[in-house]
């Protein structure tokens, strides 16, 4: 099979969002560096994906609120495909409490991957897509970066600082060819943030945000779809999810 020679890193490609949009990318036949901190799980995404397309998947350990592991990351990305097409920056955590619970220790769990973690990762990225004059960096943002929600407060505020991270940084890099894009879902049936059966009837499903991303990495090259909005409508197939995901 002819693989379509882009390289592709996800983060948090272990299991929920990340590796729904594995599926599609590796379906697709994009090369892929899949990430998260649990090598084991990474394997199994891989070994679902590999028989996909025409890629090559390769896995990596990498805790995204550690620096030096970032760097590793990018080095390691480019010593295996020599380029790196697009950035999905999706890893990302929730904690949900009234505010005056929420502790410092919440606050550094949420801005420290939601916010340090893509940071970093797109700082150490971009050097190498200006020199291609291409490039795709897409932020998993979500709705709770556009509204405030209950019990939200922190991880809200995470959210909306990806979201002016997302639109400045188009303006940085758009003279140079590179797209910018965030994908801002509403409630995905994951266990994303310790997820409880209240609303599920409302939810998305991985594959509906990972819909979304083969649509962006398969646009013309002119085109930069900023930012695309996914909110559910009642959702039946939602019966017996905790045992389906
Ligand atoms: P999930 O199922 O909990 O997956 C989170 C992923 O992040 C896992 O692969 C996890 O892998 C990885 N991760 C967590 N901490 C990490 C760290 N320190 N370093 C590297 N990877 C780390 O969550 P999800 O629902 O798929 O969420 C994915 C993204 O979508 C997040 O950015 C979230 O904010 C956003 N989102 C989710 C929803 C929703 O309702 N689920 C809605 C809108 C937006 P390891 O544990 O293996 O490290």
């Amino acid at each position: 099979m002819v693989h379509n020679g882009k390289v592709v890193i996800v983060t948090g490609a272990s299991k929920g969002i990340g590796r729904a949009i594995s599926h599609k990318l590796a379906s697709l036949d994009f090369n892929l560096m899949l990430v998260s901190r649990d090598l084991s799980s990474l394997n199994k995404v891989k070994s679902e994906i590999s028989s996909l397309g025409g890629g090559e998947i390769e896995v990596l350990s990498c805790d995204l609120t550690q620096e030096d592991e970032i760097q590793n990351l990018v080095e390691k990305t480019l010593e295996r495909f020599e380029k790196i097409d697009v950035l999905v920056n999706n890893a990302g955590v929730g904690r949900f409490k009234r505010v005056d619970d929420f502790t410092l220790d919440d606050y550094d769990f949420m801005f420290d991957l939601n916010v340090k973690g893509l940071f970093l990762l797109t700082k150490y990225i971009i050097p190498y897509l200006i020199t291609q004059k291409s490039g795709h960096v897409i932020n998993i943002s979500s709705i709770a970066g556009k509204n405030g929600f209950k019990s939200g407060s922190l991880y809200s505020a995470s959210k909306h600082a990806v979201q002016g991270f997302t639109w400045s940084l188009r303006e940085d890099v758009k003279e140079f060819g590179i797209k910018v894009t965030a994908v801002c879902p509403g409630s995905v049936l994951t266990r994303f943030g310790g997820k409880k059966a209240e609303n599920v009837d409302w939810s998305l499903e991985p594959e509906d945000v990972a819909h979304a991303i083969g649509f962006l990495v398969t646009e013309s090259d002119y085109v930069n779809t900023a930012e695309i909005i996914i909110k559910p409508r009642y959702n039946p197939r939602t019966v017996n999810w905790e045992t389906r995901i």
